[in-house]
């Protein structure tokens, strides 16, 4: 994913611009809110050429990698990202067998799957 994206997806959410050199900022995961650190690097000729957040994935809302257009993305933490894919996959298992969210059990009373040699 391009420096460019990273840096304007950023950018949009950070109350001034970034200025040359190194910036540290704080950014909050798109969907639990949870807050992560990032730092990165501008150039003199006002390029970001180095992006990094600890904990935290870039994700292309329409799956397309190739789509590095801000609207596109979304920053979420590892599990939130997780559950975005986890999620996708349900979504497609219930148009391929005809049910919709209302036919899926309560969630709450389910205990995490365990798997048991036998
Ligand atoms: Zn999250
Ligand atoms: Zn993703």
């Amino acid at each position: 994913m391009d420096n460019e994206v990273k840096r304007a997806y950023l950018e949009k959410n950070m109350l001034a611009p970034f200025s040359k050199g190194k910036n540290r900022f704080m950014v909050f995961c798109d969907f639990c809110k949870k807050k992560f650190h990032g730092s990165i690097k501008i150039s003199k000729n006002n390029r970001a050429y180095s992006m990094s957040v600890n904990g935290a994935n870039f994700h292309h809302l329409d799956g397309n990698p190739e789509n590095d257009v801000v609207e596109n993305m979304r920053l979420y933490c590892r599990k939130c990202h997780k559950n975005v894919h986890y999620w996708g996959i349900i979504q497609r298992w219930l148009e391929k067998t005809g049910n919709t969210v209302d036919d899926l059990p309560d969630s709450k009373k389910l205990k995490p799957m365990t798997y048991r040699k036998y």
